[in-house]
């Protein structure tokens, strides 16, 4: 009796051995990298009146006018800090507008440090938004359908799409003098998308095709990954036809995932492993 109670420890430590192996091992190939790189920011100076920060969650813009100043998404952490202090610093004696692309704490944690500003969001309501975040980066704008903002030199159309896609209320911002357009993470570049709670693959793919027909763009800057031109749009519809496919043709999928395996992802929540899995539960 005494010696199998032994065998049961030793197996039970060695399955307790091998889960911390397989831990250490997803955490130093995927996550500490991916943490990593989260973390840093670049600055672009786009135009004359527009800089990008890309990084420290999701990408942000800073359009400034001479008596406004326009931020879409705060950040997080550390680097919401940082954006915070420099749009400070930009909008001294200006009028501050922030809008924010969607309610994920990447994108949105910062509201908290702008005090009294006028921020912007898609018409999630309060009970939604704080199931996602938290209280103090509520906006004080629902966005139901779209709006413009005069800048000097141009023209903000803000649009709500109003319908799950990413989430149930996406924010876009396009600049009609500039054509360029802020999609949130309804386009990313080279990253796998999250696909969570409403998130709706399907209807990525339908957006992709609209937002062709629609716009005549210059440039995107994506909720993530670098500024790009239209060629981000093909690129992520691709990844969504090829997930697709995969779930459709188990044969495919080795040689389909494998096709991705340059774009930033996390297993089992941001990879194209996920985002069959999303197109496998959602048929029908
Ligand atoms: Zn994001």
């Amino acid at each position: 009796m005494k010696s199998k109670f032994k065998i049961i420890l030793k197996v039970l430590g060695v399955i307790m051995l091998l889960l911390a192996a397989t831990g250490a091992f997803v955490y130093f190939k995927y996550m500490r990298p991916f943490l990593t790189a989260m973390k840093q920011t670049e600055q672009v100076q786009l135009n004359n009146n527009l800089r990008v920060v890309t990084g420290g969650g999701g990408n942000s813009g800073i359009y400034t006018s001479k008596k406004l100043v326009v931020l879409i998404d705060t950040k997080m952490d550390e680097a919401a800090k940082e954006l915070h202090e420099q749009v400070m610093e930009m909008a001294k004696g200006k009028k501050l507008i922030i809008i924010n692309t969607h309610y994920h704490p990447d994108h949105i944690d910062g509201n908290l440090l702008y005090k009294n500003a006028t921020i912007i969001a898609g018409n999630y309501g309060n009970e939604a938004w704080l199931k996602a975040s938290k209280k103090e980066t509520l906006p004080s704008i629902w966005l139901k359908d779209t709006m413009h903002i005069a800048l000097d030199d141009d023209t903000l159309l803000v649009i709500n799409m109003a319908k799950n896609i990413h989430t149930s209320n996406d924010v876009m911002v396009y600049a009609l003098r500039r054509k360029i357009l802020f999609t949130g993470d309804l386009v990313l570049n080279h990253q796998a998308p999250v696909l969570m709670g409403e998130a709706d693959a399907e209807a990525y793919l339908k957006f992709f095709d609209e937002l062709m027909n629609q716009y005549p763009i210059k440039a995107i800057i994506p909720g993530h990954g670098n500024i790009a031109g239209i060629e981000a749009v093909d690129d992520f519809k691709m990844y969504f036809l090829d997930m697709k496919k995969a779930a459709l043709n188990p044969d495919l999928e080795d040689e389909l995932i494998a096709k991705y395996e340059d774009w930033r992802q996390l297993p089992m929540f941001m990879s194209p492993g996920a985002t069959i899995k999303h197109f496998r539960a959602h048929a029908n």
